[in-house]
C-alpha cells in the first residue's frame, strides 16, 4: 500500500473516532502533510465526519487551492495551510469545536492545561489564545493563527474551539483527546476553588511519561477498538 493511501486511511480512522469522542459533530477536521511536497490532505467539506472513507480525502496547497479530490475542501483550510506554511516541524493538524476548550476560550482567564496529567501532555504554562471570533475563510487570517500558535501544540480559538498541531495523526489524535479532558477538568477544579497547576518540575516530570509514542499508540488503539465497538469503523 502506498504512503499516501495509508495517510487517507488514517484520517478516515480519526474522524471517525474524534465523532466517536464527541470531538467533532458535523464540522470539525483532521489534516495531514503530504510527505515531501507543498500539500496537504484533508477531510472534505460536506462528507459527515461520522461516515467519510479514504477516498473522499482532498488535497490543496498550503494556500488552501484544490488540486486534487471529487469534493471541495472544508471552508476553514487555511488554518491547515498557513500551520504547514509556518512549522515546517509538524505534521498534522486537527480543527475542533471542542465544547469544553471553546467554553474556557470565552474568559478573560488563562487555561493552564498542566494542572491534569493529560494536559501535562502539552507542556508548562497557558495555552495561546487567538482572539478573533470570525472563522478562518483566507490565508491571511490561518497566518493570524498560526502566529498566535507559535511553537505550542494547540491554540484556543475565542468561542469557537481550537487547532491542534503535531509530528503525526496518532500523535494529533491523541492530544485532542488530552486537551478536551484537560479542559473538562481544569473548568471543574475551577469551580470548587483555586487550581493547583503544575510547576515545571512538575510538568516536566508528568510530560516525560506523557509525550510518547507508546501512550500516544494506546490512546489511539484504544479508540480504534471503542469506534468499532460502536459500529462507526464500517466501510475502512
Ligand atoms: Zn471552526
Amino acid at each position: 500500500m502506498s504512503e499516501i493511501s495509508e495517510l487517507k486511511i488514517k484520517l478516515a480512522m480519526s474522524s471517525r473516532m474524534l465523532f466517536n469522542s464527541g470531538l467533532v459533530d458535523y464540522s470539525g477536521h483532521i489534516s495531514v502533510r503530504v510527505p515531501g511536497s507543498d500539500h496537504l490532505l484533508i477531510l472534505p467539506h460536506p462528507v459527515s465526519r461520522a461516515t467519510v472513507v479514504p477516498d473522499d480525502m482532498v488535497v490543496t496547497d498550503f494556500e488552501g487551492k484544490p488540486i486534487e479530490g471529487k469534493y471541495k475542501a472544508p471552508s476553514e483550510v487555511y488554518m491547515h495551510a498557513r500551520a504547514y506554511k509556518a512549522r515546517s516541524d509538524i505534521q498534522s493538524v486537527a480543527h475542533l469545536h471542542n465544547h469544553m476548550v471553546a467554553t474556557l476560550s470565552m474568559v478573560d482567564k488563562p487555561f493552564f492545561p498542566a494542572s491534569s496529567n493529560p494536559g501535562a501532555f502539552f507542556g508548562p504554562g497557558a495555552l495561546p489564545k487567538y482572539m478573533d471570533p470570525a472563522l478562518i475563510h483566507t490565508n491571511e487570517q490561518g497566518d493570524a493563527v498560526a502566529r498566535a500558535l507559535g511553537k505550542a501544540d494547540a491554540v484556543m480559538l475565542r468561542g469557537h474551539g481550537s487547532m491542534v498541531v503535531g509530528q503525526a495523526i496518532e500523535w494529533v489524535f491523541a492530544a485532542c483527546v488530552d486537551l478536551e479532558e484537560a479542559a473538562a477538568r481544569f473548568y471543574k477544579a475551577s469551580l470548587l476553588g483555586a487550581v493547583l497547576v503544575y510547576n515545571e518540575d512538575e510538568t516536566q516530570r508528568v510530560m516525560k511519561g506523557r509525550r510518547k509514542d507508546s501512550v500516544v499508540q494506546k490512546i489511539w488503539d484504544h479508540n480504534v477498538a471503542k469506534t468499532k465497538l460502536a459500529g462507526l469503523m464500517a466501510g475502512i
